[in-house]
């Protein structure tokens, strides 16, 4: 079989201050840059990427593999027209060029807004299927922060949904749709759907499949599969931060039974809805979080992880706000170090002073967020580094990790790894950069959500998720929604909707 395998992933903040560019798809991040053709499949390969799951599937059933474009970026704001119709271009072109196809795989993330259109994925979706016909099998996988839409259920034969958050599960969901895609290669019929939106918005925190709800409820899913001899289901808590109509959770279902289908749909998103408070989660005031981690940690011999979640560069965060740093420094506390908060031009001036130097900066709190101002101080330069690592941690395990120019500062007592380019703290790898072993701190304060838990939940006494001033509000209800279809409860449990 001949199949056709690329990737346009980008999870879109609305409400962020930077959007993403060409550049941003063609540089490396933590994933690889912008790749097209037959070099791709080494560029993605070992790496826990949903295309890098699929490849491995594809060329394991001994199948074609013809490679088009995949691209991705960090999360922000929009993408621009030009990236977007730019990429999108290749795809085509690549779709075209690879001539006769049997099926196609794409890995795209299902949460992607641009500039001029509010459901990116169902636009890829519909010019694919233009492209294709209505014949040709299409199999998606999505992340679980997709924002589901009808058009893109309409226009794909299967989307598979990660199961994990932190998303451990990329590569598997990849291999997982190939398969999927397999089985419509092989068979004329067509799977029925069911698909249905839930009624309120679910908060980053909410769904880390490490804590309930969302851990019994995806435990669930493949006991659903099996017993009610479904093709797939899938559950995506969605990506909130986003002004879109179809912005929230949702359930996808397949099978061969129309009735069947639905009605595992269905009672699912009535067990997600009786459980809605819950998905609401614990959350602390900078102050409160950084005082109870000195309690906590004056009596542990492991860390305490601080989750500095507003500004959390995985969903639209610049990782520069500074109000936690402030809050550690402002309460004296020990053997504590924030990572890693994304300022280059004082990880250039660290690197100009040299190690042993003391500098004044004006750390942080550059890329403008209304009440985040930076940390003006002398600041001692510990350590230095290229910022360069490969992910050691379940998560980032095999990325290239590049932080660009790298230092490790202190003032008043506290470390803060300063960054060249906004990486979310998800893997201990990027401590080690600058010699600091995570386990042997006191307080570890990440600018991270939930995908830090991977690799630092076992390591960690406790971790309390912090709230400080960010582009990735815990609280929808300070955002000014305007797109968002009627009736969205804006919060778990809340009384405002949309
Ligand atoms: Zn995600």
């Amino acid at each position: 079989m001949r199949i056709a395998v690329g990737g346009f992933q980008h999870e879109t903040n609305t409400f962020a201050p930077s959007k993403a560019t060409f550049e941003d798809f063609e540089r490396a991040d933590a994933w690889p840059p912008l790749t097209r053709g037959q070099g791709m499949a080494q560029v993605v390969s070992g790496i826990n990427l949903p295309v890098a799951g699929a490849l491995e599937y594809i060329q394991d059933q001994g199948h074609e593999i013809l490679p088009l474009v995949w691209a991705s970026a960090p999360p922000s704001a929009h993408v621009t027209e030009d990236a977007f119709e730019r990429i999108v271009a290749m795809l085509l072109e690549d779709l075209k060029k690879a001539g006769r196809l049997d099926g196609v795989y794409l890995d795209l993330h299902g949460a992607m807004v641009t500039e001029h259109l509010e459901d990116g994925e169902g636009a890829i979706l519909k010019r694919v299927r233009d492209l294709l016909g209505p014949d040709v099998p299409l199999a998606v996988s999505l992340d679980l922060h997709a924002n589901v839409t009808p058009e893109m259920v309409d226009l794909a034969d299967i989307l598979e949904i990660y199961r994990t958050y932190p998303h451990v599960d990329m590569a598997a969901t990849g291999a997982r749709a190939a398969e999927r895609l397999e089985a419509l290669l092989n068979t004329e019929e067509r799977w029925h759907k069911a698909f249905l939106q839930l009624p309120f918005l679910i908060p980053l925190t909410g769904g880390c499949t490490f804590i309930d709800p969302s851990k019994s409820l995806y435990e669930k899913i493949p006991h659903l599969i099996d017993e009610n001899k479904l093709i797939s289901f899938s559950f995506a808590c969605g990506f909130s931060p986003a002004d879109i109509y179809h912005v929230g959770a949702s359930v996808v279902a397949y099978g061969k039974d129309s009735a069947r289908v639905w009605k595992v749909a269905e009672e699912f998103r009535d067990a997600v809805i009786a459980r809605e408070a819950e998905f609401a989660g614990d959350l602390f005031a900078a102050p409160d979080a950084v005082s109870k981690a000195r309690e906590i940690s004056a009596a542990a011999s492991r860390p305490v992880v601080l989750a500095d979640t507003q500004d959390n560069p995985g969903a639209g965060g610049n990782g520069d706000t500074t109000g936690l740093l402030k809050e550690l420094v402002a309460q004296h506390a020990e053997r504590a170090v924030v990572g890693v908060l994304c300022d280059p031009a004082s990880a250039a001036g660290a690197h100009d002073a040299g190690v042993g130097a003391d500098i004044r900066l004006s750390l942080g709190g550059k890329s403008g967020w209304p009440g985040v101002t930076p940390l003006e101080g002398t600041f001692k330069v510990l350590a230095l580094s290229d910022g360069k690592t490969v992910g050691t941690g379940p998560f980032y395990k095999g990325a290239n990790i590049d932080l660009g120019k790298t230092a490790l500062l202190e003032i008043s007592g506290v470390k803060v790894i300063v960054g060249s380019r906004k990486i979310q703290a998800a893997d201990q790898s990027m401590f080690r950069t600058v010699g600091i072993e995570p386990s042997s701190m006191g307080i570890l304060a990440l600018k991270s959500s939930v995908h830090f838990r991977a690799d630092f939940q076992p390591i960690a006494e406790k971790v309390l998720v912090a709230a400080s001033p960010g582009p990735n509000p815990v609280d929808y209800e300070a955002l000014a929604y305007r797109r968002v279809r009627p009736g969205i409860r804006l919060m778990p449990g809340s009384s405002r909707t949309s």
